[in-house]
């Protein structure tokens, strides 16, 4: 099972791989497309 993340604005509930823009620099970037919340290295829960 996909680990979820949780939009800490919103609370809409995604899996990592839908979740999670990878920068070409490896930087992580979440990004919200229900209230377009976007944050760098947001903690992940195992669902
Ligand atoms: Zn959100």
């Amino acid at each position: 099972m996909e680990p979820i993340v949780v939009c800490p604005q919103c609370k809409n509930e995604k899996t990592v791989t839908n979740a999670f823009i990878a920068q070409s620099n490896q930087n992580i970037i979440y990004e919200c497309e229900q209230c377009h919340f976007s944050k760098r290295n947001i903690e992940t829960r195992k669902g």
